[in-house]
């Protein structure tokens, strides 16, 4: 390895208002160093040795005195911070949420923008008018009971059958832990089989439904996916629910016959979906997830700003864009309902978070509890800060639409849409992937090597050295905008472009490469029995 010349001090502030500044350099900076001419503090000497992304206090704060960052209040000092000192989580009171009552409604009238004509993709153009950016066979199960088989099945349909049909991506199994000894009828069960029945219909999954069950669950497949609520491919009547194969039914005698079944069955399928092709069609198509893990100082500094912009882009080419984690902008709702359409949709956020509020608090828990050891470690000293970083992903749109957890888009719910769903990154991409998304952004600082099965997910690291050390992990490295070699705009086209490159089967994420999968993990606020 070549040896790196060190680079000068850096800091870096959101706002003119803000009290302190990030440290950016790689390794942090020692204490007694001078901050030069030119960057925020410049001619302070700093009191403490500052960690990478940690806060540094640009002017002495007086004990109660609020900590500003992107001009709003992270905290309350718990005493007398000088200027040049470390800012760190202990020395700061977070603030209280703020209430679901007086919030501004729908107040922020958007700029007119341009539309964004004449970008497209090569996607997969499926009956009901959406389009898969990938084209998977997926095989959805009733209960965990069953995982086993399918898995067994699966390896058996992409070794044995899936060299026969070159057109089909990949084969998976939609496993999950709900099904049984769950309160199926508890009011809050509609959640995780909503998300369930909504995720089979993903559009990279082209329509085709296939069930196993095993035949005693609660979740029977005909609750899954009631008779008319879907499209059928095949001949059958459409009355006669999904197409299902059931493991405890008399015609299987031993392992073998069911799997044999499986792959039986698996084949109308794979024949039909093999018969599809690409077609170029509009930009507008796309409907990407945002999230963001294992979150860092930086994620609102380069990559989520970069996201941001990348998000009015795909709205302005008419495509939708998803952004979720109740707990990380519960802190900036005012921003959010401000930013809402119509005074519907403000609503349906206070309806979303006030629902969230009302669950954490069952569990003797608030927001707080989002923040992790690595964001903390990350210089993110509580879920205030988070959040202010966090919102940057969704630009600056106004919200078009919004979703509880589990619920699936409707083909006219197009622009900025919020979905409500924990901010847990597993569970947000399920949530997201039941929506109707066929791309995923995810950024992170500290580095996390998430990725799905069921749709491609391109990684954004948000510090060049996290990018260079996960060099084959991360699509995109927006540590650049805090090395300044380049800027937010730049860095927000460049994701778009890779976007329709991913969108259109040209290049593959890295997750894909190397097929990281996490699993779905089904969000499931109901009791247990
Ligand atoms: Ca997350």
């Amino acid at each position: 390895m070549t040896a790196v010349s060190p680079r000068p001090p850096l800091t870096l502030r959101m706002r003119i208002e803000d009290n302190v500044a990030i440290v950016a350099n790689d390794g942090g900076l020692a204490e007694g160093t001078v901050l030069p001419d030119g960057i925020p503090g410049a001619g302070l000497a700093l009191r403490d040795k500052v960690p990478q992304g940690h806060k540094v206090a640009l002017r002495d704060i007086a004990e109660g005195e609020v900590v500003l960052r992107y001009a709003v209040p992270i905290g309350y000092a718990l005493k007398a911070i000088p200027a040049g000192s470390w800012v760190h989580e202990r020395l700061l009171q977070m603030p209280a949420a703020r209430a679901l009552e007086g919030l501004p409604i729908a107040t922020v009238k958007p700029a007119v923008v341009e539309p964004l004509d004449g970008y497209a993709f090569e996607g997969y153009r499926n009956k009901d008018g959406s389009v898969g950016t990938r084209n998977i066979f997926a095989i959805t199960t009733t209960v965990q009971c069953v995982a086993g088989v399918v898995a067994q099945a699966v390896a058996r349909i992409k070794a044995e059958l899936l060299p026969r049909y070159p057109n089909v991506d990949d084969v998976i199994g939609l496993e999950h832990s709900y099904g049984c000894g769950v309160a199926i009828d508890a009011p809050d069960a509609v959640i995780p089989i909503r998300t369930l029945k909504n995720i089979s219909l993903n559009p990279n999954f082209g329509g085709e439904v296939m069930v196993v069950s095993l035949g005693c669950e609660k979740l029977q497949p005909a609750r899954l996916l009631p008779p008319g609520s879907f499209p059928i491919t095949d001949e059958r009547d459409p009355a006669s629910g999904p197409e299902t194969i059931c493991l405890q039914d008399d015609v299987h005698v031993g392992f073998m016959s069911m799997l044999e079944d499986i792959l039986q069955s698996a084949k109308p399928h794979l024949e039909r979906l093999n018969a599809r092709r690409r077609e170029t069609v509009p930009a507008a198509e796309l409907v990407v997830g945002v999230q963001c893990g294992g979150s860092d100082a930086f994620s609102g500094v380069t990559a989520n700003p970069a996201v941001g912009f990348c998000a009015d882009l795909l709205v302005r080419a008419g495509a939708t864009i998803m952004f979720s984690e109740n707990t990380e902008v519960r802190d900036a709702v005012e921003q959010l309902t401000s930013r809402a359409a119509t005074p519907e949709v403000a609503d349906a956020i206070i309806r979303e978070l006030g629902w969230y509020d009302r669950y954490l608090d069952r569990g003797r828990v608030d927001r707080s509890a989002n923040t992790t050891p690595g964001n903390k470690a990350g210089g993110l000293s509580n879920i205030a800060e988070k959040a202010m970083g966090s919102i940057i992903k969704s630009g600056s749109s106004a919200i078009s639409h919004v979703l509880a957890p589990g619920d699936k888009l409707k083909r006219d719910q197009r622009g900025l849409v919020y979905a409500a769903t924990p901010a847990s990154d597993f569970i947000c991409g399920t949530l997201q992937l039941a929506a109707g998304m066929n791309l995923h952004i995810f950024t992170t600082g500290r580095g996390t090597p998430y990725g799905l099965a069921e749709c491609p997910v391109v990684k954004v690291a948000t510090r060049t050295d996290l990018a260079r050390r996960w060099h084959d992990l991360m699509d995109v490295n927006a540590g650049r905008i805090a090395d300044g070699e380049a800027t937010i705009e730049e860095t927000g086209w460049e994701m778009f472009r890779l976007l329709l490159d991913v969108a259109s089967g040209r290049k593959k994420t890295w997750a894909e490469h190397w097929k990281l999968h996490n699993s779905l993990v089904l969000f499931n606020p109901a009791p247990v029995t």
